[in-house]
């Protein structure tokens, strides 16, 4: 079935767009299963969930973490991780910058906006995120690498809801690209959404259910 569903999903993506298996509370056989056919990006979103997969599974996979980071977990990670795509406060930023340099490692980021109307989502509102900007807050950050934008739309069936925010973003990425720093990624999309995001402009979709099927909390 996973494998199914794989290719299914990828037949679907354009050039360009990747897609990050979203495996959290999934077992590691189900993951070996994506593995073997052929996927290489899994997302996580507890510290020491990833950190054991990553311990068991084969070494050429590139572990994202999507969940919302405390500060105090940064440590466990920073060895392990590809690409962040939560970061979601200036304070969070630092430690990971920090961390990343106790190890020698620069790490990639993504800034996580946050468009949609629920309180309980993350992020820096767009016009935060501008003013640190311009405010250079980024600037000697040396352990990171800000690579992109991730975001999450409302959970609604309201179609031109997600399309709006997601195009928020979208005009959010071309401005921060054009006049402060150049960046290549645009994280959004997931399995209600995903088709709405690429529509919109979206790099990286991170797909959960439509390959895993229900997680089992
Ligand atoms: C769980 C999760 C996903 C995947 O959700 P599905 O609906 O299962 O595709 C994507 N992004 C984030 C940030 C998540 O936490």
């Amino acid at each position: 079935m996973i494998a199914e569903n794989l290719a299914k999903i990828k037949a679907q993506l354009p050039i360009g767009v990747e897609l990050v298996a979203v495996s959290k509370f999934h077992p590691t056989e189900d993951l070996l299963q994506a593995y073997h056919a052929g996927q290489r990006i899994f997302g996580e979103s507890r510290p020491a969930e990833m950190t054991l997969k990553a311990d068991s599974m084969p070494k050429d996979i590139k572990w994202h973490f999507i969940g919302h980071l405390q500060t105090n977990k940064v440590r466990m990670i920073v060895p392990y991780v590809d690409l962040i795509h939560s970061v979601d406060s200036m304070k969070l930023a630092k430690v990971i910058s920090q961390e990343a340099q106790v190890i020698g490692r620069k790490i990639d980021v993504l800034l996580e906006i946050f468009v949609a109307t629920e309180s309980t989502k993350q992020g820096f509102t767009p016009n935060q995120l501008l003013e640190l900007l311009e405010n250079r807050a980024f600037d000697e950050l040396d352990g990171i690498n800000i690579v992109g934008l991730m975001a999450m739309a409302s959970l609604t069936d309201d179609k031109q809801l997600i399309e709006t925010e997601f195009r928020t973003i979208a005009q959010l990425f071309q401005k921060i690209s054009t006049q402060y720093l150049p960046m290549k990624e645009i994280s959004m999309g997931m399995s209600s959404d995903y088709s709405l995001a690429i529509e919109q402009g979206s790099t990286m979709v991170r797909i959960g259910s439509l390959i895993f099927g229900n997680r089992k909390y």
